[in-house]
């Protein structure tokens, strides 16, 4: 098990646009152990996702898993683990949702973004095949969080209303509790 240093907002690398890996790079051992350490570090840090960029390899890979009762975001319903290489979003609708965002490279803070309830996802897995996924609710916006790092962009670029920027500690006291109950009725709508 390997958990590598995450950079914060800040390092120039979190803002480069990552390269795209050729399907036959994927089986190679560096992509591979890049993939490991990245789920490793992942769950180490109790995130619901995790993109190269952020240990500093500005390639287009990413995970993304949420596991029942993570305590970093206990409202987000299960994701299985799921390796992303060379992901696109493509929202299905124009429908948002105003998602409390939080991310471990920009550490102590949060804010609301607005997120596609509906999306699909093209990518090749871990094993260079290709992937295709419906991202609805709730999840959505998690991949496509993560796929945001894989051009640069992280979720405070992101604005709907500045104001809503706060720490941790603000969230839990004082926008949990809403957040979670509008968060419950979209996962009750999507399932997801
Ligand atoms: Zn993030």
């Amino acid at each position: 098990m390997t958990v590598r240093d995450m950079l914060s907002i800040g390092h120039p690398v979190l803002r480069k646009t990552a390269r795209p890996l050729d399907p036959d790079e994927v089986a190679g051992g560096g992509v591979q152990r890049l993939i490991d350490d990245l789920v490793d570090t992942m769950r180490a840090a109790d995130g619901a996702g995790l993109a190269a960029t952020q240990v500093g390899e500005a390639v287009q890979v990413c995970v993304v898993e949420v596991r029942p009762g993570n305590p970093r975001y206990p409202y987000k319903p299960a994701i299985p683990l799921t390796v992303l290489v060379n992901p696109v979003v493509t929202p299905r609708t124009t429908e948002t949702f105003a998602n409390y965002e939080g991310c471990l490279s920009v550490p102590g803070l949060r804010r609301v973004v607005d997120r596609f309830v509906d999306g699909g996802v093209q990518a090749l897995d871990r094993h260079g095949e290709s992937l295709d996924l419906v991202v609805l609710g709730l999840s959505a916006g998690t991949f496509q969080h993560e796929t945001d790092h894989l051009h640069g962009r992280l979720f405070v670029d992101r604005v709907v209303d500045t104001r809503s920027l706060c720490t941790w500690d603000e969230f839990r006291l004082r926008h949990e509790a809403a957040f979670t109950e509008r968060a419950r009725a979209l996962v009750d709508r999507f399932g997801s």
